[in-house]
């Protein structure tokens, strides 16, 4: 068994792990994150597996920059936010869990304070999720 078969995220990008994806192509593929820190949260990634963004090639950065770009802005959208974090950690110390790089896209509102990584993940429930997903794609159609 190859390390891709143990990365959660190359099984997604295979299909053999189930996901929201809301948007994907020939290099890249986004969905919702299983455990949102908040409504929306999205993680952008490359179909090819790179351990974190500082081993990921230049041209596969820019890519996904690309599509972090359009995925952010129809988060954004989608969930009528007023703002956008977008970030990628390396390393455990920095609290990367999964291995394959991504970047997180996650909503924010000028009603509720900036969150915290102590704020407790629930698991996104289906439903949610589904509506969620939908709304963000619709977005991303409207882009182009
Ligand atoms: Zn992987």
């Amino acid at each position: 068994m190859n390390q891709e078969n143990h990365c959660l995220f190359c099984r997604v990008v295979t299909g053999d792990e189930q996901a929201y994806v809301v948007y994907n192509d020939m290099r890249a593929i986004a969905f919702l994150d299983r455990y949102p820190i908040v409504p929306g949260h999205t993680l952008v990634v490359t179909r090819e597996h790179y351990r974190d963004f500082l081993t990921t090639p230049l041209d596969d950065l820019a890519h996904l920059s690309n599509i972090t770009k359009k995925v952010a802005t129809a988060v954004q959208a989608a969930m009528k936010a007023d703002g956008v974090r977008i970030f990628t950690n390396v390393g455990k110390s920095a609290g990367q869990v999964i291995f394959h790089v991504h970047i997180h896209v996650i909503p924010a509102w000028e009603s509720e304070p900036a969150f915290n990584s102590f704020r407790k993940r629930m698991e996104i429930t289906h439903d949610d999720a589904v509506n969620i997903s939908g709304a963000i794609k619709e977005e991303i159609l409207k882009l182009g």
